[in-house]
């Protein structure tokens, strides 16, 4: 079963003359493990396409069915105690709570969880033993006790993304997650993610411009005008793929890979 499956999925602003089509009959499958970058220019959909894999955001018209729950039957409530328990984000501007520690901050989404929650809640030193294992995760042990403002943007984006792997999502959703980072911390983040996607089989869909950020995914989805243009294994990991399964990787082209994925 896909963890995620988008069926002609369109996303409409405004109306009449100023109708803008950010997304146009959009179908796509996202598989438990993937690792997905979302890719294309600036207007392209991107942010659109994340912010409704999401629920923060709904179609204007087509289907989503996440992890066999069809979206379409739940109601406001239903959505958001969906949101808070499968679906985990980290932004481009990081987004951690200021006032609040390291830790504190990876925290959130646990105590948020617990609050909500009359039977089953995690106890406040469960929830600090699991944070404190993701926050030696993402290679930050050392800043448990400090405060973002005492952290780099390398860092900030380390502890953002140990916050959203805390609940252990169905999918983590990161929209230009390196876009203010230097390209060196940039690879460093995707290989973090990368590494944790392999360890953990967490689901990743993330979106970039960034060339060597996109290099790094396992399968490349590149929109345009609101609508898939391609959607390929990345060049890089067509390569490794293929010597996994011994093949030659000369011998079968990528949309071949492509499609036996899909399969
Ligand atoms: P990207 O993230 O790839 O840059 P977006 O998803 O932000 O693209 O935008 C896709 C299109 O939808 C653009 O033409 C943008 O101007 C338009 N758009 C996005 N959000 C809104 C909105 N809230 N109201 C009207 N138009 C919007
Ligand atoms: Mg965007």
């Amino acid at each position: 079963m896909s963890a995620l499956h988008l069926e002609k999925v369109s996303r409409i602003y405004g109306k009449g003359d100023v109708e803008v089509r950010a997304l146009d009959g959009i179908d796509l499958d996202v598989e438990p493990g993937e690792f997905l970058a979302i890719v294309g220019p600036s207007g392209s959909g991107k942010t659109t396409l994340l912010n409704i894999l999401g629920c923060l955001d709904s179609p204007t018209t087509g289907r989503i069915v996440y992890d066999g729950t069809d979206l379409h039957g739940l109601d406001e409530t239903g959505l958001s105690a969906y949101r808070r328990d499968r679906i985990s984000f980290v932004f481009q501007s990081y987004n951690l709570v200021q006032v609040l520690t390291v830790r504190e901050n990876v925290e959130l989404p646990l105590v948020i969880e617990a609050r909500a929650r009359s039977k089953g809640a995690k106890k406040a030193d469960e929830i600090r033993d699991i944070a404190l294992a993701m926050i030696e995760a993402v290679g930050l042990s050392d800043k448990a006790d400090r405060f973002p403002r005492e952290l780099s943007g390398g860092q900030e984006q380390r502890v953002a993304i140990a916050r959203a792997l805390v609940k252990e999502p169905l999918v983590v959703l990161a929209d230009e997650p390196t876009a203010n980072l230097d390209s060196h911390t940039a690879g460093e983040i995707l290989d973090l993610m990368r590494g944790i996607n392999e360890r953990r089989g967490t689901t990743f869909v993330f979106s970039t411009h960034d060339r060597l950020v996109m290099e790094r995914a396992r399968r490349i989805v590149t929109l345009h005008d609101g609508r898939i243009a391609s959607d390929l294994p990345s060049p890089s990991s067509a390569a490794g793929e293929a010597d996994k399964r011994g093949a030659d990787p000369a011998g079968r082209g990528i949309g071949d890979i492509a499609s036996a994925r899909r399969r």
